[in-house]
């Protein structure tokens, strides 16, 4: 186990090594400058009493919506401690979710949001869904898309647990064909298999839960 502990750490360590991104101030009102004037050309009124500071706002929000960026230290610490060994226990599927996320499109810079449910066959260890809630949210607060963001959740998952198998699916809604009346009201739905899962029965079990407890 104390081998796997420090797998684990290895493993994870590339993703949510904790390596906050550093903006210095005068870079920070350079890009504000920036970005009223963008807003500007785009028809907005600035300096209004609900405009002045909405490139400051901007900003920061877009920072706070790609902090996976920054890494998760507690999720880098917490698995090892939280991965208790079930050594007993009759391999069964475990299914959390709905986890919910917001992500920004790599290709808009423009958010899709939705659920994550994540199922797995456990190895000699399980994970509580606090942990499974931080690595969504380390993969989807960046630029990505969602086929990506599903296989690094289940990768690294398989890393840190090294459960039989792992299914992740993410059903999301994305702004940028939604806000422009591309496509107003689909959700984008993705699965990601490793392991167990290339059995079919298994498969249909995890989506059948899903389904279950998808919110409507
Ligand atoms: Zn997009």
């Amino acid at each position: 186990m104390s081998d796997n502990v420090v797998d684990f750490r290895e493993a994870l360590a590339h993703r949510a090594e904790h390596a906050p991104r550093e903006i210095g101030e005068a870079d920070w009102r350079r890009y504000e400058r920036y970005m009223k004037e963008i807003f500007t050309a785009l028809g907005m009124q600035p300096d209004t009493a609900g405009t002045r500071e909405t490139p400051e706002r901007f900003l920061r929000a877009l920072y706070d919506a790609t902090s996976g960026y920054d890494g998760d230290p507690k999720l880098l610490t917490a698995f090892p401690t939280e991965a208790t060994g079930a050594p007993d226990a009759i391999p069964g599927l475990i299914v959390e979710g709905p986890i919910a996320f917001s992500a920004l499109c790599e290709h808009h810079a423009l958010p899709f949001h939705g659920y994550a449910h994540i199922g797995y066959v456990a190895g000699d260890s399980i994970i509580g869904i606090s942990k499974l809630t931080r690595l969504v949210r380390l993969f989807a607060r960046r630029f990505t898309v969602q086929e990506r963001m599903g296989e690094e959740i289940a990768d690294t998952l398989v890393h840190l647990i090294e459960p039989e198998g792992v299914a992740v699916h993410l059903e999301a809604s994305h702004l940028c064909t939604q806000m422009r009346g591309v496509e107003e009201h689909s959700r984008t739905t993705t699965t990601f298999w490793r392991g167990v899962f290339r059995d079919a029965e298994l498969r249909r079990e995890f989506l059948d839960e899903v389904r279950a407890r998808s919110p409507r």
